[in-house]
């Protein structure tokens, strides 16, 4: 059987056909690209069940009173919802728009967890008018607002307050992101994180059920999670003071997947026994009763799942310097590169096993310099016409595109057992005139 290079990378089911083609989910990802047009997105329906089993099952083995609530934004369709909703997997969401989008598969409200440093006052009706199980309240505006929103609703709402935990020097790995000094939670250091517990008590039409904190993405080692937990439960112990009785725990998600090879993430189930032995032996010392935990995993349930599929198009050689070999999308699908330096990993879809015997940086379409989506690839030869894929393509990718150069956003197809659904259409210039007044 041909090898597959980057296998640990692309979907579960990655394979080669008869006729030397990448396969995903049984369907040739050449035919594909042929029948449904480049870019194009494909997602393993068998890998993004097999991630909501590995967190579902990882954490209830570990800590049965768990609860996995995936984070939309890392990408968001009806039909993902209808899997999740499936697999018993709950839903983060950030915006009215992602609400919009699990309510058209109807996805179960208790089980969708609003979060975001600013949501708005018409948003919190939207999701309050749909009775979503929680709210995750990040500043002091917003419990007054929710307060109010939810007393003109003639409900309770309950609500977690998002903290900020500092653990700066605790963890090289969190460079800028879990300091005190970032847009997102209540910092406990300053004292905030308690004013917004008391406060949050005083409110009539909110329920405080417990605390979240999130530490940034991706991370790759099990520390930042067991040295954040014990400081933020010892925080909500203190809260007993003021009556806080913790029914709920989160310590939010961050699960890392692999983009490049030789940089594995730690195993689902090791993030599970960490978290789980850690909240344990927490409210053990700290004598609390054991809390719901919801763990939000966006990128390790989807990431993994798929592969953006694009056609070689020019190709610039410029002798002794770089080799550069455009495809027909980019930064308009793939912000990634250009904005955090992403690093992704790249098959020749039409001749996966072909020695890797060039180095070549592949480029996007778009106006911009730094349109790159791999820089000095190792890859087998490539000429115009020939299909490529990026591994780990299903996170962050769709879920920020753009229309940048008025491009189309591309279509995604959903692929299972030899079969492929197309769960979103290709844009069209229809489309980008839709909301235009001429
Ligand atoms: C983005 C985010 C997540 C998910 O992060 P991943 O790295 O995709 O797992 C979870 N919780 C909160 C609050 C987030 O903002």
């Amino acid at each position: 059987m041909t090898e597959i290079p980057y296998r640990e990378l692309l979907p579960m089911t990655a394979g080669v056909n008869s006729d030397g083609h990448l396969t995903i989910g049984g369907c040739d990802v050449v035919t594909l690209a042929a029948r449904f047009g480049t870019p194009l997105y494909v997602y393993d329906e068998h890998t993004i069940r097999a991630m909501c089993r590995a967190f579902v099952g990882g954490f209830e083995a570990e800590y049965p009173d768990s609860h996995v609530s995936y984070s939309s934004k890392a990408f968001s369709t009806p039909a993902l919802a209808r899997i999740l909703a499936e697999e018993r997997v709950g839903v983060d969401i950030v915006t009215g728009g992602e609400l919009a989008i699990v309510r058209s598969a109807g996805f179960p409200a208790d089980a969708i967890n609003f979060h975001g440093n600013n949501k708005g006052r018409v948003e919190l009706e939207e999701a309050l008018d749909y009775g979503i199980g929680l709210v995750t309240v990040d500043s002091m505006y917003e419990i007054d607002l929710l307060d109010e929103v939810a007393r003109e609703k003639g409900v309770t709402q309950q609500i977690l307050l998002r903290v900020s935990p500092s653990i700066d020097g605790r963890t090289h790995l969190l460079t800028s992101t879990g300091v005190l000094d970032q847009k997102f939670g209540f910092p406990i250091e300053t004292g905030q994180a308690e004013e917004a517990v008391r406060h949050a008590l005083g409110k009539p039409n909110l329920d405080l059920a417990g605390v979240h904190f999130h530490l940034g993405s991706p991370i790759f080692e099990l520390e930042p999670y067991t040295q954040a937990i014990p400081y933020v439960l010892e925080f909500v112990a203190n809260m007993r003071e003021h009556g806080l009785e913790q029914r709920i725990f989160s310590p939010g998600g961050g699960f890392a997947i692999g983009y490049v090879p030789g940089s594995p993430p730690p195993d689902i189930s090791d993030y599970a026994a960490a978290i789980s032995a850690s909240v344990r032996e927490a409210c053990d010392t700290f004598g609390l009763d054991e809390p719901r935990l919801i763990v939000e995993p966006g990128r390790a349930i989807v990431g993994r799942a798929g592969v953006a599929v694009y056609s070689v198009g020019a190709i610039k050689e410029i002798p002794g310097v770089r080799k550069y070999v455009s495809v027909d999308g980019g930064m308009g699908d793939n912000i990634r590169p250009v904005l955090y330096g992403a690093e992704y990993s790249i098959v020749k879809a039409n001749g996966p096993g072909e020695p890797a015997t060039d180095i070549v940086t592949i480029a996007g379409k778009y106006c911009e310099s730094g349109d790159l989506l791999v820089k000095d690839a190792a890859l087998p030869i490539l000429e115009p016409g020939d299909v490529v894929a990026v591994a780990a393509s299903g996170a962050y990718c769709l879920s920020m595109a753009s229309n940048y150069n008025m491009s189309l956003r591309p279509p995604v197809l959903l692929v299972n057992d030899g079969e492929a659904r197309l769960i979103r259409r290709r844009e069209t210039y229809d489309d980008l005139l839709a909301t235009s007044n001429l």
